[in-house]
């Protein structure tokens, strides 16, 4: 860990950018989910897996390094959202990606169906509350977002929301894309940088994975009938991601799209992507004044006397 030597990050970042820049949306205008692949490699081919393998090993590598620096710099944080399909990978992607980090400065969350302590607050509530200190980097695994997927999608999930009958009305999904818009845009301008992954598995794809879940023992504890309920709802699914997208891909809370269906290259563009947002905040360690040196040279010398 922390071994890459700094002059190679340079090197790092310009090759994280390639794999990590095709699947940045900045900008929701226009967005159409269509137009990004699930099966897209960038033309590299099962030939080129031990290579991925390598790059990625690279990649978490630098992490490692960027994070302790974020940590020693402690002024800005990091907040990853992943949003996804089931069995499209959150959890591999974030193992793997994430393997070379400190655990002191790293902290995943799952948020799950709201618990009735949760559906007591606003919606942003449980996630707000988990957001990442300076010098950390925080992983929300599903968040707020869902609040206009799943909610959207079945809308007797509303119910239960305990809101107002008068706030609720046919604006409420154009609301809340509102408040997370604004939300971001306050906590971009709080130093918390924030990068949003859409998982982008295709339908095909998930019913292998499934499958493999029905069938291989080792796999039959992932496996859940609800999961296979939610399949049903692809199409709705599809546009209300689609529409989070367009509504909320902005340049300080980007989302990538993530091609989803071939585990090691979601892997490879997750940790470019990361990079990519960690390079941006030009990190580095804390220069030492005066005062300190003189500091380090007395301890040194004191620490050299000893017997
Ligand atoms: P796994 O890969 O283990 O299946 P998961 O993230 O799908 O991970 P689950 O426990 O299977 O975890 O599912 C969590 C469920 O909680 C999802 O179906 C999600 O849609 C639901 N959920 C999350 N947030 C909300 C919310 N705000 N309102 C209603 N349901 C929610
Ligand atoms: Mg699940």
């Amino acid at each position: 860990m922390n071994s890459t030597p700094t002059m190679k990050l340079k090197d790092i970042e310009r090759r994280a950018h390639k794999f990590s820049k095709p699947f940045r949306v900045t900008d929701g205008k226009g967005f159409r989910l269509d137009d990004y692949d699930p099966e897209d490699t960038l033309h590299l081919g099962d030939e080129d897996k031990p290579r991925a393998k390598e790059a990625l090993a690279i990649g978490v590598d630098a992490l490692a390094e960027l994070q302790d620096m974020l940590y020693a710099q402690d002024r800005w944080s990091v907040l990853l959202i992943f949003q996804a399909m089931d069995a499209a990978g959150k959890d591999g992607a974030i193992k793997h990606v994430m393997s070379g980090v400190n655990p002191q400065g790293c902290q995943v969350f799952s948020f799950k169906a709201p618990t009735s302590e949760d559906l007591d607050h606003d919606f942003l509530w449980r996630c707000m509350r988990c957001l990442p200190e300076r010098g950390r980097i925080g992983i929300f695994n599903r968040s707020y977002y869902e609040e206009t997927l799943v909610v959207r999608v079945h809308p007797e999930l509303l119910e239960h929301q305990r809101l107002p009958p008068a706030l609720v009305t046919r604006r409420i999904w154009d609301e809340r894309f509102q408040d997370i818009r604004c939300v971001e845009r306050y906590l971009a301008r709080n130093g918390v940088a924030i990068c949003k992954f859409f998982l982008h598995v295709s339908r095909k794809e998930q019913k292998k994975r499934f499958l493999e879940r029905v069938e291989k023992p080792e796999k039959n504890w992932k496996f859940s009938s609800a999961d296979v309920r939610e399949r049903g709802f692809w199409k709705e699914y599809h546009d209300a991601y689609e529409d989070v997208i367009r509504e909320t891909a902005t340049p300080h809370a980007p989302w990538y799209v993530v091609p989803a269906d071939n585990k090691w290259f979601t892997r490879v563009v997750v940790a470019a992507a990361v990079i990519e947002t960690l390079t941006r905040l030009d990190l580095h360690y804390p220069k030492v004044g005066k005062d300190k040196l003189k500091q380090l040279a007395a301890a040194r010398q004191s620490l050299l006397k000893e017997k």
